[in-house]
């Protein structure tokens, strides 16, 4: 089986490996082209010094960096000498013992050193400088140049071509498929064309018409001469990899030299456009002048932190390019446009053969089951993400921002705002402290809330926790249970699915059966092929022929795009509508005045069209909550006098607006899971507690996978006195068996909630685990679940 014909643009790390692993998967018609000469063509990977630190928030990002280490050390491409990052201040020794979670949580071993440790595992520090270190045994250098030449020689023997000195100029397409690539010395058939052109992506992807959010920004890299202090130094590194991330730095040894990259200059950004030509560039194209001047403090902090340089000098420098994303993820699938056309963009020697071993599977199989990666999916972007002054605008600060200690909840500064909800006048009023979601202003809490607090107990978090967060939080909580409460939920994606064939459609795509009468709203899943969980979403019909889907991002829009029948359409409404959740026991009382919906007759999970005063609205009986209320959508232009209509009515009945922070408690409490934290493409419904929504007796994608017999994880509810944040490592005694989801504090029922996945045999409630919260631990114990109103009373009242 020699596969379809596939081009790879790019012979830098990425397509090296690509091109490997594809070819080991049986896809043999593989060619790689590249502009410049093999194995250094002039990309970022003819010059990376190679670090590879596997820390990383992202569990799909550290599996794909330790598939990278696996791999390289195996091609005898890495030096393992391990990895040190170094803390001198106690917010640092606590990041890197908040990191070292992360590590334990994705399985990669680590540990937190006190400073005599740390100095005696990397000599050249200055004394009693470190107060720790987070050192990671299997990270170290990978040899980026010998990756690429290794792996194009295993492709190469197995029948893959490679083309150097070929320039891609053009992309050739017939209808919407791929069909050749174009070079300056002649043309090549592909069925397939996979993009691998790292800075350069933007410019080739914009062949076939497809934006990336991706920014090509400078970065200082300069190596000393020799430093007197390890003079003879024969092999090449024997030091680990150090980072000094307060000051932006990380050092590398090379002989008897030593590498410095630094990240605490003005971001550089350059236009795709202005990268010079292979046969201009003065070095080669990725390679900018080095300017010494942006140099000065990091050579001055070096010579603080590692006082043997100071008897070096630094001898060469690069203000090397490469990719940074509006986000700082990866680019990573095929065109939402053109069929056949695929990116592999903006990734890091660290993860690149992760990366390649993850595309391979997902070109070969037509789904990536080894990793979850729906953070990567180039197709998750919204519209204003594309946008070039955003692009780069976020490009720049992920640039700044690279060793920042980032909390959680912590949102971009800029550009704000961007979306705007029609209440976000009222919000504003009311002393909304606003976060970011995908562009979207959301309201946290309400300043306005705080005289309610008034002689409630509430409880308080850490000071980890106690960031962006405010004790009204939780009054805004327990008065939805009270009373009554408003919640924008205009931030969440909505799909109109319509045309003849919409409901067969929808059966074949989600696992609930929502071929049932208008006016029924059913939760149910999209499931991929291998059965993992991409969304979960609410399908409401509307119409004979017309359901309203709440869905997740962008990313089910394009999955629902790329299966779409003739009969049927699929738009995204979520711009020019908008929705508030009423919810609480006096929400009946509230709002039948104000409508000509029977509100009694309108049972749970029923739908109905009608209006609030003179607003016309889709009120659908749903709460996230978990307490008896609607969502009520409207068109945006009527969505202030929707507000204003119930703001005025409320009064009556104590409404009050409740943010963000509120609504997680509330559906903590009531075990609602969130696709992307609590479960994601590598789970299946029955692991994630989500049986319920899955009709086997219908035929789905996804279904043929489905295994329903007992699982071997299960997604388990926890309690403890304590509030953690999410991605923490549970413990069984010393052994990590799982980690933290999502949490929060539930106000109603008085204690900390912390979601996680953990082996089934310790899912029976009254379990007792640890949880691993920087450098200490956290008691928890397994509940049954739901927390609050199991029987479902406040919901169906
Ligand atoms: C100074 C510096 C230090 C770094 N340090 C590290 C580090 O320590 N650890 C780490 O993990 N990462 C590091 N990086 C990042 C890392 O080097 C890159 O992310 C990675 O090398 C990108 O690999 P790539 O294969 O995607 O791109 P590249 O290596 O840039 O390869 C892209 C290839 O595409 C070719 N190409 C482009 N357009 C065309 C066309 N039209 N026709 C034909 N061929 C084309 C180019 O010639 C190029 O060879 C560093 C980067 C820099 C600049």
């Amino acid at each position: 089986m020699a596969g379809p014909k596939v081009v790879i643009i790019g012979a830098g790390v990425v397509g090296a490996a690509l091109a490997d692993e594809l070819t080991t998967k049986g896809w043999t018609d593989v060619t790689v082209v590249d502009q410049g000469p093999l194995p250094t063509p002039g990309g970022s990977s003819s010059h990376a010094p190679g670090l590879v630190f596997q820390a990383n928030g992202s569990k799909t990002m550290t599996e794909l960096a330790r598939y990278t280490v696996e791999k390289l050390v195996e091609l005898d491409c890495f030096l393992q000498v391990g990895g040190l990052e170094v803390a001198l201040t106690p917010e640092r020794e606590q990041e890197l013992h908040r990191r070292l979670g992360w590590l334990t949580s994705w399985g990669v071993e680590g540990t937190v050193l006190d400073a005599g440790e740390t100095q005696k595992l990397y000599p050249l520090l200055r004394e009693d400088s470190v107060r720790a270190g987070l050192h990671v045994p299997t990270d170290g250098l990978a040899k980026a140049v010998k990756a690429v030449e290794v792996q194009l020689k295993r492709a190469a023997d197995r029948g893959a071509k490679l083309m150097e000195r070929h320039e891609v100029l053009d992309i050739k397409t017939e209808g919407d498929r791929v069909t050749g690539v174009v070079t300056d010395k002649g043309e090549l058939a592909a069925d397939i064309v996979v993009c691998c052109a790292g800075i350069w992506g933007p410019k080739v992807a914009g062949l076939v018409g497809m934006t990336l959010p991706l920014v090509p920004l400078a970065h200082q890299l300069a190596w000393t001469g020799q430093v007197p202090a390890i003079a003879g130094q024969q092999a090449e590194a024997v030091r680990p990899i150090l980072r000094h991330q307060d000051a932006d730095l990380y050092y590398r040894d090379r002989y008897d030299t030593i590498g410095i990259g630094f990240y605490g200059h003005q971001p550089m950004p350059i236009d795709v456009h202005d990268i010079a030509s292979v046969d201009k560039a003065e070095v080669m194209p990725s390679v900018l002048p080095f300017t010494e001047q942006d140099f000065e403090e990091a050579w001055h902090e070096t010579r603080w932190l590692l006082p043997s340089t100071k008897d070096a000098k630094i001898e060469e420098g690069i203000n090397g390019l490469f990719s940074f994303t509006v986000d700082d993820m990866p680019l990573l699938g095929e065109s939402p446009t053109v069929s056949g056309f695929w990116v592999a963009e903006a990734v890091w020697v660290t993860h690149s053969a992760g990366v390649a071993n993850a595309m391979a599977e997902w070109l070969v199989e037509g789904y990536c089951k080894s990793y979850d990666l729906h953070e990567c999916d180039v197709n998750r972007f919204e519209k204003h993400h594309l946008a070039p002054d955003y692009v780069k605008a976020r490009g720049c600060q992920n640039f700044v921002e690279v060793y920042d200690i980032k909390h959680p909840l912590q949102p971009m500064e800029a550009p704000r705002p961007l979306r705007t909800s029609p209440f976000y006048q009222r919000q504003k009023e009311l002393g909304g402290y606003f976060l970011e979601a995908n562009g979207w202003e959301r309201p946290q809490w309400y300043e306005v809330n705080l005289d309610l607090l008034q002689d409630r107990q509430v409880h308080q978090p850490n000071a980890w926790a106690a960031q962006y967060w405010s004790p009204i939080a939780a009054v805004e909580a327990q008065i939805t249970r009270e009373r009554i409460a408003l919640y924008d939920m205009t931030a969440l994606k909505r799909l109109i699915v319509e045309g003849r064939g919409a409901a067969d459609f929808l059966q074949r795509m989600t696992t609930g059966d929502v071929n049932k009468s208008v006016g029924s709203v059913t939760y149910c899943l999209l499931l991929d092929i291998d059965g993992g969980i991409r969304s979960d979403v609410t399908v409401a019909r509307l119409g004979r022929n017309e359901f309203q889907v709440g869905a997740n991002g962008n990313l089910d829009l394009d999955w629902f795009t790329r299966h779409l029948p003739e009969d049927v359409s699929v738009r995204d409404i979520t711009a020019s509508t908008c929705c508030l959740g009423l919810w609480g026991p006096k929400a009946r009382e509230l709002m039948q005045p104000l409508t000509d919906i029977d509100l009694t007759a309108l049972k749970y999970f029923r739908g109905k069209q009608g209006y609030v005063g003179n607003v016309p609205v889709t009120a659908l009986r749903l709460s996230y909550v978990g307490e008896l209320g609607w969502e009520l959508y409207t068109t945006a232009d009527m969505g202030l006098k929707l507000w204003d209509t119930l703001w005025a009515a409320g009064e009556e009945y104590g409404l009050i607006a409740g943010g963000r922070a509120a609504f997680n408690s509330l559906r903590l409490e009531k075990g609602y899971r969130s696709f992307g934290t609590d479960m994601t493409y590598e789970h299946d419904p029955f692991e994630a507690g989500l049986g319920f929504a899955v009709k086997m007796s219908k035929d789905f994608i996804g279904k043929d996978a489905l295994n329903p017999d007992e699982p071997k994880r299960k997604l388990t509810c926890l309690t403890l006195d304590d509030t953690v944040m999410g991605k923490e490592p549970v413990f069984d005694g010393s052994q990590c068996v799982g980690y933290v989801t999502s949490a929060s504090y539930g106000h109603t029922i008085n204690k900390g909630i912390a979601y996680a996945w953990l082996p089934t045999e310790l899912t029976t409630p009254g379990q007792t685990v640890h949880i691993g919260y920087f450098d200490r631990r956290i008691e928890a114990t397994v509940a049954q679940e739901p927390l609050f109103d199991p029987t479902m009373t406040r919901l169906r009242g």
